[in-house]
């Protein structure tokens, strides 16, 4: 017999399973990676994998959202912020990790609570009775997503969510392409990040070549999807390139690969000492804070990768590309959770089920992490006959609850991450220059009265 039951052992559910076992609470932590199992994303059998990058983003908890949520974990004893501590590898002002020490050391701490049990097992459908977390993140294995579903009645669960390659700088040709923003606006947020105005790198086409490279796309060999994949709904922003150029000769034109506001200097003439728009435009954006890796904007796709690596060198300027990582598209399972669950992630037709994680609409493994915090906090109190009160709004863990379990339109819910647009503002006249270090210090203090 056990406490409570966690479904998933991925970020959410590994720091749940700390929180509850570290107060001496009796755990089934069912993980089905290690039992046969398997996602598309994953790798390994480790619990707390990180599926893509090995980043938990800024570290800054002065100025940043994402690192104050690093802080408030910190102060609640998390053991995925423990684990990144041991497993931290140089990345300027972000925290990253080896993913492979982070997993052993997520690992080796669970296995060392007496009351914690890990079970390499898939669960298909959820319990009926017994406190229970379902942590089982975007891809969640299908028959519980259908249990999931018939449970909340939600019409559909499951997205998809994009993922555009992204090129190496030092590969790109640059008497061929050339940096510029659109109209050249923007020039005064990119001072703000240290850029100069010129944040993109733009690949021009010529009318032939734009027709010729949409035919490339529509021939080119695309990733079978299973039929219940092949249901799944778009995100609207997030349409893969290949399907947008199925939509008419134009359609890629007027989206992504749109041309106008962006003279191009290798075009110059004596008329045109600015260089003129090309026909068509693929743009770059930074990716990464050193700026050697560049992300296609807008370029998600399922063309199959060796696909991918032939039609996108057919760009001008990327005919000697060298990609970091190759563009796809992956299910994101998440509930609508303003509506569905209570203010302690509970599901409202069936109290006894906690959601954490991604599944609750959050986004990111910081986000992910500190949902299963709290839902281990909130299900030790349950389990020990507590009462619960929720860290306050000012937080970024109050914020970031408080937007998953009402505060978000739950019209057009939308995975998020934490950021201070989430947080209640603080007073107008607070100079714009502090007013990141006015959130984060405010919070430290509401954070530190809670906790006592
Ligand atoms: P997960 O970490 O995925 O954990 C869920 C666990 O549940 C898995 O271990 C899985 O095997 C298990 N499971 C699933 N179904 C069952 C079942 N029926 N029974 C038992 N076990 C089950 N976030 C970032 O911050 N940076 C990134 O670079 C990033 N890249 C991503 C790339 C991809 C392809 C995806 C899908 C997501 C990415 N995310 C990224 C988003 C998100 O932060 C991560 O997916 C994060 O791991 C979510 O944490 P989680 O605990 O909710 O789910």
């Amino acid at each position: 017999a056990y406490d409570v039951h966690i479904i998933g052992g991925g970020m959410a559910g590994s720091e749940a399973a700390w929180q509850l076992a570290k107060r001496g609470l009796k755990v089934r932590l069912s993980e089905m990676r290690g039992g046969g199992e398997m996602t598309p994303a994953h790798q390994t059998a480790g619990l707390a994998e990180l599926v893509c990058s090995n980043s938990f983003r800024s570290d800054d908890d002065e100025k940043n959202a994402v690192g104050l949520l690093h802080y408030e974990m910190r102060q609640l004893d998390s053991l995925i912020m423990a684990a990144a501590a041991k497993a931290r590898v140089p990345a300027g002002s972000a925290l990253a990790v080896d993913r492979d020490v982070f997993s052993a050391e997520v690992e080796a701490a669970l296995a060392a609570q007496p009351t914690l049990e890990v079970v390499r097992e898939r669960i298909d459908v959820l319990p009926s009775a017994g406190l229970t977390i379902v942590a089982t993140g975007p891809l969640t294995a299908e028959a519980l997503a259908h249990s999931i579903g018939a449970a909340t009645g939600a019409d559909s669960l499951a997205f998809f969510d994009a993922i555009a390659p992204i090129v190496y700088r030092e590969s790109i040709n640059m008497d061929v392409a050339w940096m510029a923003s659109r109209w050249d606006k923007g020039a005064e947020a990119s001072l703000e990040m240290g850029g100069d105005g010129r944040d993109y790198i733009n690949c021009p086409m010529t009318k032939d070549q734009y027709l010729a490279f949409r035919e490339e796309l529509l021939a080119g060999q695309k990733t079978e999807f299973k039929e219940w994949e092949a249901s799944t709904p778009y995100f609207d922003g997030c349409m893969p390139i290949e399907v947008m150029a199925e939509r008419g000769v134009e359609t890629l034109r007027f989206g992504p690969m749109k041309p106008v506001g962006l003279d191009n200097p290798h075009w110059a003439t004596p008329e045109h000492p600015n260089g003129r728009w090309p026909y068509a435009v693929v743009q770059l954006r930074q990716d990464n804070k050193l700026g050697t890796l560049w992300n296609m904007v807008g370029f998600q796709t399922k063309l199959k990768h060796a696909e991918q690596v032939r039609v996108f060198r057919t760009i001008p300027g990327l005919e000697q590309a060298e990609f970091a990582r190759l563009g796809g598209l992956h299910r994101n399972t998440f509930l609508n959770s303003p509506t569905l669950l209570d203010r302690q992630l509970r599901l409202k037709k069936a109290p006894h089920i906690r959601f954490a994680g991604q599944i609750t609409g959050c986004e990111g493994y910081v986000e992910s992490a500190a949902v299963g915090l709290l839902a281990g906090l909130m299900a030790g109190a349950e389990a020990s006959g507590q009462n619960w009160s929720p860290p306050p709004r000012t937080t970024a863990l109050g914020a970031l609850l408080a937007h998953i379990t009402g505060d978000a339109e739950a019209e057009c819910y939308q995975p998020m991450n934490v950021n201070f647009g989430l947080f209640p503002p603080v007073a107008p006249d607070v100079k714009k220059k502090v007013r990141k270090e006015a959130y984060t210090a405010r919070a430290k203090a509401d954070l530190a009265g809670w906790i006592a």
